[in-house]
């Protein structure tokens, strides 16, 4: 018999029913270190007090208006938004693939209101992830995941990452844009180069193209800087943004220049929950902690000293871990026995990591997982490390 809950997750048999900060206590009592923070999207790890308290008070106060309707909570996180990216303005979504979407739209918008209409095909990449709606996946560089649900959406041509002229071959003049993640996240922790998103910024520059980053993963402070691509200076046109934004609480927006977004006017988009009082009140909170002075300094530092410990872990046992690789708090290992066994026997070993393509485990500590859980973490991986050591010889 089906399940009530749609069985399209194959799920861990474990119910949490408690979290607090890096830790996550099951129904029966057991704690795990918790490195999932839900797929990079506890920031804050579970329950901060801070964030605790703008949901109860904002909870108390209003939820939810319609976009009808002007919302503070809204226009001041916008605000705050584009003072701190490349952006001018942005639109609310409750999710990463709406943001995807939402960006799509807008870049097809752009090339339509600049006398371009034949202009709608997106470069993307092979391994990226850009979400499970129809067109997000159709940009989705993994061919299992649309099997079954009829052809392709249009337009979505795909290029292996960091190959300049392989992209430069595929713009023709239906060309509207590429779409990147500055650090691939489920397909395995495959970051850019600086030299690939820049030569990216000059292609799009050249030929009339946008340039959207894919920041679902890499925002918020998770690879020790606020955004992924202020690693490399290179700036988009377009990004879409959600996991971390709102510490658990489910938004996304997708945000462009005011050049970029200069077809989206009024009824050219919409969303009944996005950005309702409750979400970006929420999401406020969740920025006043990231943008307090050294927070996201001091996740940077400690994503090194992260770095540093998986490096040797790595070295220490080069039969069960092949490399270390990411930046910041957004972190991998290349197992050599199955990514998904490791999962298992980490959960067995009281921590939660989530895997990823090219054999990777995700190592994704919360922003404010200080150094005594990160090594508790890395003491736990060498525990697994020894086990599956004892069980090859
Ligand atoms: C998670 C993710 C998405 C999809 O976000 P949803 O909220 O699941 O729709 C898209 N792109 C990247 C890079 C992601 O990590």
């Amino acid at each position: 018999m089906i399940t009530a809950v749609m069985p399209t997750y194959g799920r861990k048999d474990v119910v949490f029913e408690r979290g607090e900060g890096s830790y996550l206590y099951a129904a029966d009592g057991r704690r795990y270190v918790d490195f999932t923070s839900g797929i990079a999207v506890n920031a804050l790890g579970h329950c901060h007090p801070y964030l605790v308290k703008a949901l109860a008070e904002q909870g108390a106060k209003l939820w939810h208006t319609s976009n009808l309707f002007r919302i503070g909570n809204g226009e001041k996180l916008a605000k705050r938004l584009t003072e701190v990216s490349f952006a001018d303005t942005m639109f609310f979504c409750n999710s990463g693939a709406e943001a995807i979407e939402g960006g799509i739209k807008l870049i097809r918008k752009y090339q339509y209101m600049n006398g371009q209409p034949k202009r709608y095909k997106l470069i993307c990449f092979q391994a990226a992830f850009h979400g499970r709606l129809l067109n997000a996946l159709s940009a989705t560089g993994n061919e299992k995941y649309l099997e079954g649900f009829g052809p392709p959406a249009p337009g979505y041509l795909h290029a292996p990452l960091n190959n300049t002229n392989v992209v430069r071959d595929m713009v023709d003049d239906e060309t509207a844009g590429i779409l990147v993640e500055p650090i691939q996240g489920e397909g395995g922790i495959r970051a850019t180069t600086t030299q690939f998103l820049k030569d990216l910024r000059a292609i799009c520059d050249e030929y009339g193209l946008l340039l959207f980053y894919d920041e679902i993963h890499t925002g918020f402070g998770r690879t020790g800087k606020m955004w992924g691509y202020d690693w490399s200076g290179v700036k988009p046109d377009v990004a879409a943004i959600a996991k971390g934004m709102g510490g658990g609480f489910p938004i996304g927006a997708f945000m462009a220049t005011e050049k970029a977004a200069v077809g989206m006017v009024p009824g050219t988009h919409g969303s009944t929950y996005g950005g309702n009082p409750l979400a970006t009140g929420v999401a406020n909170a969740v920025l006043d902690v990231l943008l307090a002075p050294g927070f996201i300094d001091g996740v940077r530092e400690r994503g090194e000293y992260l770095k540093g410990e998986l490096e040797k872990l790595c070295k220490k046992h080069p039969k069960v871990f092949v490399e270390q690789r990411g930046t910041g708090f957004l972190q991998g290992i290349r197992c050599v026995p199955p990514a998904g066994e490791m999962v298992d026997k980490l959960q067995s070993l009281g921590m939660l990591v989530p895997p990823a393509g090219e054999n990777v485990i995700r190592i994704f500590p919360a922003l404010v997982a200080d150094k005594a859980i990160l090594d508790e973490g890395v003491a736990i991986l060498e525990k697994a490390a020894l086990s599956f050591e004892a069980a090859s010889k």
